[in-house]
C-alpha cells in the first residue's frame, strides 16, 4: 500500500521554481511508493506563478491550487493549504527549492518513532551569515520562553499528522511557532536534520524587520499558550507587584511625614519627594492591571461555553464527541 501524503506549498512570486519543484516531488513519490496530493497555495503572487500552477494541475491530477485574493502571509497560506489537504500525513515545504524533497522519507521515519510533528532542522543552512545569526538568536529566545526546545523553529519544511491542523489556528506570523502552538495542544514534537540548499531564484520574501515581527509574535504566542486560559496569573502578578510597591512607598512617606511633623520640621516638603509621585503611579498601574486581569478572566470564562479547552488524542468504543464539550480543570 502506498503511503498517502499531502504536500502543502505556500508561495509568493516563485514562478521560476515551481516546475522543478513539481518534478522533484514526483521523483520522490516514485522512488518511495508514495501517493502525493500536491497543494500549491499562491499567496498573492504578481508573477506567472498562478498560470504555472493551473498548467501543472491540468497535466497532473495530483496537483491542486489555491489562489488567495492578496498576500495574506505564509501562515494564512499554510492554513488555506492544510484546510484543503486530505491525506493523513501533511508535509509543508517552501517553494524556493531550498528544502530538499528527498528528505521526506527521513521526516516520515522520525515521525513513526512517536511524534505528531517533525520539524526540519537546517543544520548546514545555506543562507547569508546575518540570517543564520538572527535565526540563532530567535531560536534561543523561543527555546527559553517556551516549553518546546528545537534547533530550528522557523524551518518551513515539516511533517505533520493531519489532525494537528484541526487544533492549531494559523494566522499572522504564527507559521514560525507551529511546533509551540501544537505542543500547547498536547501534540508530540520531534525534529530531523534536513539538507538545505541556497536560494536559486530571487531573494528572501522577508525584509529586515522579520526579527522584530518574530519577537512580537513570540510574546503573543507565549501569552496565548501560557496564560490565555488564566490571564489574571500574569496581569495580576504584575499588577499586584506594582500595587504593593505603591503601598510601600505611601507607607514610607506617611512615616516620614509623621516624623517630620514631630521631630524634624525643616525636612524637604512632602510634595517635593518624587517617591510620592512614583507611589501614586504604581498604585494606579497596579489597580488597572488587576482590573484588566479580572475582565480578561471574565472573557475567558464566557468563551469556555463556546470553545473547547482540551484536545483529545484518541477515543475507544465509538463515543459521541460534542464539538462544544467543555470541562473545568
Ligand atoms: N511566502 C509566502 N507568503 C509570504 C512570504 C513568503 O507564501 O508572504 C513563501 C515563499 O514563497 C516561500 C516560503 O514562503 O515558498 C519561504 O519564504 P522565503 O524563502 O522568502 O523565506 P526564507 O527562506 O528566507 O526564510
Ligand atoms: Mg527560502
Amino acid at each position: 500500500m502506498p503511503t498517502n501524503i499531502s504536500i502543502v506549498i505556500p508561495l509568493l512570486n516563485e514562478a521560476p521554481s515551481l516546475r522543478e519543484l513539481h518534478a522533484d516531488l514526483l521523483s520522490v513519490a516514485e522512488a518511495n511508493d508514495y501517493c502525493f496530493e500536491i497543494v500549491f497555495v499562491d499567496d498573492g503572487s504578481s508573477d506567472q506563478s498562478w498560470e504555472i500552477i493551473e498548467e501543472l494541475a491540468a497535466q497532473d491530477a495530483r496537483v491542486k491550487g489555491v489562489q488567495l485574493r492578496r498576500n495574506f502571509g505564509k501562515a494564512a497560506a499554510l492554513s488555506a493549504g492544510t484546510g484543503v489537504a486530505q491525506h493523513a500525513y501533511v508535509v509543508t515545504i517552501d517553494a524556493d527549492l531550498q528544502d530538499d524533497p528527498s528528505e521526506i522519507p527521513n521526516l516520515l521515519s522520525t515521525l513513526e518513532t512517536g511524534y505528531d510533528v517533525v520539524s526540519g532542522w537546517k543544520k548546514d543552512r545555506q543562507d547569508p551569515w546575518s540570517r543564520r545569526w538572527a535565526s540563532r538568536i530567535f531560536n534561543g529566545m523561543v527555546n527559553t520562553l517556551t516549553q518546546v526546545k528545537l534547533h530550528d523553529h522557523n524551518c518551513g519544511f515539516k511533517l505533520y499528522r493531519r489532525e494537528v491542523f484541526d487544533e492549531v489556528d494559523l494566522y499572522g506570523g504564527f507559521h514560525r511557532f507551529v511546533p509551540v502552538l501544537a505542543a500547547a495542544r498536547g501534540f508530540r514534537i520531534g525534529e530531523a536534520v534536513v539538507n538545505h540548499r541556497p536560494r536559486k531564484h530571487g531573494r528572501s520574501r522577508y525584509g529586515p524587520f522579520r526579527m522584530v515581527q518574530g519577537f512580537l509574535d513570540l510574546m503573543t504566542v507565549c501569552f496565548l499558550t501560557g496564560y490565555s486560559q488564566r490571564p489574571q496569573q500574569l496581569l495580576g502578578l504584575v499588577g499586584l507587584t506594582s500595587f504593593l510597591g505603591g503601598i510601600s512607598g505611601m507607607v514610607f512617606m506617611a512615616i516620614y511625614w509623621v516624623l517630620r511633623m514631630n521631630f524634624y520640621p525643616d525636612w524637604t516638603p512632602l510634595h517635593q519627594r518624587p517617591v510620592v509621585i512614583y507611589s501614586v503611579a504604581a498604585l494606579l498601574v497596579g489597580t488597572q492591571l488587576l482590573t484588566m486581569g479580572f475582565l480578561a478572566e471574565l472573557m475567558v470564562a464566557r468563551d469556555q461555553k463556546r470553545s473547547r479547552r482540551y484536545a483529545v488524542r484518541t477515543m475507544v468504543g465509538n463515543p459521541h464527541q460534542s464539538s462544544s464539550a467543555s470541562t473545568t480543570d
